[in-house]
């Protein structure tokens, strides 16, 4: 931990957002602080499916940081995946060949980025510091933990989902997000039925639930995970999360005759902030990355691969800054139109397709297709 406290840019969130944008900052020349309220491993609710997405920017990743993934980070290899409409009918779908996926351990995951960064001594990394407040000067960015202020010229938030610190010009964007209220819980295979109890991720979709879904993943180190997305909806009085999830777990363990082969070892709701294109992703002195600039996929709930897309594209747009010496609202804005460029067309298809899902009807059409002709769906409409 360094003792300075002026640099020039301040990332606050280590995730996968903060810490591939310290990756991609590292070798820039500029003075870089990434803080975190907690030490790393920590524990971050999560079903770790990931997508090509993530691979692709693991791939991008500087040095050989792809080939240490593969030796560090344990991974359970998707090649399919099952989807149970609201009539309970199965379908099966197999991705193409570029299109494969792993599940990973979150913590592990997010541990093996944190250890890149520590490899390098150009980055500072401040962990066990909770930033509690944020300020904006004329020529500066001020981050404040509980014992100490620190500056930059630029700061990148990668917070994640929830807003845990004061900052005005923050909270009039995060004020408009309208998250999804996940619920997972996760379970441990008894040892005698290790080698019996093998599941493919599956995805259900019960009407209530739409356009949000019920899953059941498999997980490293013989657990499984299985979680729920809902909506939150206004002026109407909701069932408790953990209720929902209990009765939609209860008809599902009916149907795949598991039970009393596993036993719980942890629960825990967090939201996901889905995308929503009339927001802006920076501001004066402050760009916004990952859950905090609500990338995750609006159909899947994806969110490390845009989290880690986003980080990438800030570090680029940070360059830039500098090279111009500008970082005004006008300036940052830069940031805003390399995220839409890259993925605003894709995420306004997608969020479309979740008012599309909404209707019960055509969700269990458009899965039909999707199970008929995955290549061509999976490319056109996915
Ligand atoms: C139940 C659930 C299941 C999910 N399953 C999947 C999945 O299977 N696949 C997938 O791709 N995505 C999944 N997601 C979404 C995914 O977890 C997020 O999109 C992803 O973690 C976003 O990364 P991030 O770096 O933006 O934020 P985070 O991973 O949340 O990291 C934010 C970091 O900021 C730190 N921080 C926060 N506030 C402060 C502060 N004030 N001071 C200092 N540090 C701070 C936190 O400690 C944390 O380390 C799931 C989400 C949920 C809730």
């Amino acid at each position: 931990m360094s003792s300075e406290s002026n640099f020039d840019i301040i990332i606050v969130g280590a995730g996968p957002a903060g810490a591939t944008c310290a990756l991609h900052l590292m070798n820039s020349g500029l003075r870089i602080a990434l803080f975190d309220q907690n030490s790393f491993p920590r524990f971050k609710l999560c079903g770790g499916a990931i997508s090509d997405r993530t691979i692709n920017a693991i791939k991008r990743l500087p040095g050989d940081i792809y080939h240490d993934f593969l030796i560090a980070v344990q991974r359970i290899d998707v090649d399919e995946f099952q989807v149970i409409d609201s009539e309970l009918k199965k379908y099966l779908i197999q991705p193409n060949k570029d299109q494969y996926g792993y599940i990973i351990d979150r913590m592990q995951f997010d541990k093996f980025l944190i250890s890149q960064i520590q490899k390098n001594v150009k980055v500072n990394l401040f962990e066990n510091h909770k930033i509690i407040g944020i300020r904006e000067h004329a020529n500066h960015i001020s981050v404040e933990s509980e014992n100490q202020t620190y500056t930059a010229k630029l700061l990148i938030l990668g917070t994640g989902a929830k807003m845990n610190f004061k900052f005005n010009s923050f909270k009039k964007i995060y004020c408009n997000y309208k998250p999804i209220i996940c619920y997972e819980k996760i379970f441990q295979i008894d040892i005698k039925d290790q080698f019996k109890f093998q599941i493919v991720p599956q995805m259900f979709y019960p009407a209530d639930l739409l356009p949000c879904y019920f899953w059941l993943f498999p997980g490293t180190n013989n657990k499984f995970v299985a979680g729920l997305g809902k909506k939150i909806i206004k002026g109407k009085a909701n069932e408790t999360i953990e209720n929902t999830f209990e009765r939609h777990f209860k008809s599902i363990l009916s149907m795949v005759r598991i039970k009393e082969r596993f036993y719980e070892i942890f629960s825990q709701g967090a939201p996901i902030t889905i995308w929503n294109k009339k927001q802006r992703l920076s501001g004066n002195r402050f760009l916004l990355c990952g859950d905090a600039a609500s990338l995750a996929d609006p159909v899947t709930g994806e969110g490390i691969g845009n989290a880690m897309l986003s980080g990438e594209l800030a570090a680029k747009s940070c360059i830039y800054l500098f090279d111009i010496q500008k970082f005004d609202s006008k300036q940052t804005k830069i940031y805003d139109k390399a995220v839409f460029k890259r993925f605003g067309n894709e995420l306004k298809r997608r969020k479309l397709i979740t008012k599309l899902m909404k209707n019960k009807n055509i969700f269990n059409f458009l899965i039909k297709l999707l199970s008929l002709n995955t290549k061509f769906l999976l490319k056109k409409l996915f």
